[in-house]
């Protein structure tokens, strides 16, 4: 069967690799789409980011759905014909943080696509996957939908850490389909007011189409936030997708005392003016992944409640994964880019 493997920085393969075996408690699913997500194109550009670089040929991909194929003996949550949402984190149930139901901090997790450990686990672009039966959600939407489980459960677990929104005035740096889909999660919270900022206009476009009240192109409007820091702040939840250092720094001037600011993007190392979060008790908080947000993502997407659709930028055969790649790198015109297979 064929794969999308990365090699090095811009070698992207379509490979042919061997079928998984299949275990009484696993699943088969044929891949139909796989979304590519920002840690992909990190892989596909860089080889990697901060510390984390692939020491050996690795599929990518960790937003999958498809359709199952056979399932093990002791498989009774799907059937052969089910659409599934993979869920792509795999922890190991036993260790102190899943213990403790915190497992998406597994010391022992394996993460499709993912080269944090060695042999890297291998991820989901690939015409045949063979999970574990907990890792498939089935569902009655179609797959190029179910695809979006993950980034949702991403913006989920974040909305999590920002605590209650009802009622809440947000701002939501980095207008990319995170930090779209975290404002759709805060207007599906209850949130009064949803601000949004990026450098481009593209994607601005499709977070006010989603989401957002208003939106600040913050590159050819630098001083656009300004008059949100009247009377110490305006904000009181703001979350952070860009990744970049003065996004942050800007959220700190524009949110209230006692508001908490949600670091969703992964970035660098970043200079903070800690005064202001220490005169303004700032919650800073980080997010990583998700756990039990998954099976919410499904049944959010499943029913409706979050419109992804909009999102979708196009569906590319497997077979032009390096146009794919491409495309989904250029954020003027590019939101979600999905392969399929
Ligand atoms: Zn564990």
């Amino acid at each position: 069967m064929k794969a999308a493997v990365i090699h090095a920085p811009h070698d992207l393969r379509i490979d042919d690799i061997a079928p998984a075996v299949m275990g009484p408690g696993d699943v088969t699913v044929r891949v139909r789409v796989g979304g590519i997500c920002g840690s992909d194109l990190h892989y596909f550009h860089h080889g990697g980011f901060g510390t984390i670089r692939i020491r050996e040929a690795m599929i990518l991909g960790h937003e999958i759905a498809g359709t199952v194929e056979s399932v093990g003996a002791n498989v009774t949550n799907v059937k052969p014909g089910d659409t599934v949402a993979v869920n792509p984190s795999l922890p190991c149930g036993h260790c102190r943080y899943c213990l403790a139901g915190q497992s998406h901090h597994c010391l022992d997790m394996r993460f499709y696509g993912s080269a944090m450990r060695f042999p890297h686990v291998q991820g989901g672009f690939r015409e045949v996957l063979v999970c574990d039966a907990s890792q498939a959600i089935p569902t009655s939407m179609a797959p190029d939908r179910a695809a979006f489980a993950e980034p949702l459960s991403v913006c989920l677990h974040a909305a999590r850490q920002a605590g209650p929104l009802l009622g809440a005035r947000v701002l939501i740096t980095g207008a990319g389909p995170i930090g779209a889909l975290c404002a759709m999660v805060a207007r599906h919270a209850g949130a009064r007011e949803i601000i949004a900022t990026d450098l481009l206009d593209g994607p601005l476009a499709v977070m006010k189409r989603v989401a957002a009240d208003e939106v600040f192109n913050t590159r050819e409007n630098p001083t656009a936030l300004e008059k949100y820091q009247a009377d110490k702040g305006t904000f009181d939840v703001a979350f952070e997708c860009s990744g970049a250092g003065p996004a942050l720094v800007a959220a700190l001037a524009v949110v209230r005392p006692g508001a908490t600011i949600v670091q969703v993007g992964l970035g660098g190392d970043v200079t903070l003016p800690m005064n202001t979060v220490v005169a303004k008790e700032i919650n800073l908080r980080g997010t990583f992944r998700f756990h039990e947000e998954f099976a919410w993502a499904v049944r959010f997407l499943e029913t409706g409640a979050l419109d992804v659709a909009p999102l979708l930028t196009e569906i590319v055969p497997l077979a032009d994964a390096v146009r794919a790649f491409e495309l989904a790198t250029d954020r003027a015109k590019a939101m979600k880019v999905q392969l399929a297979f």
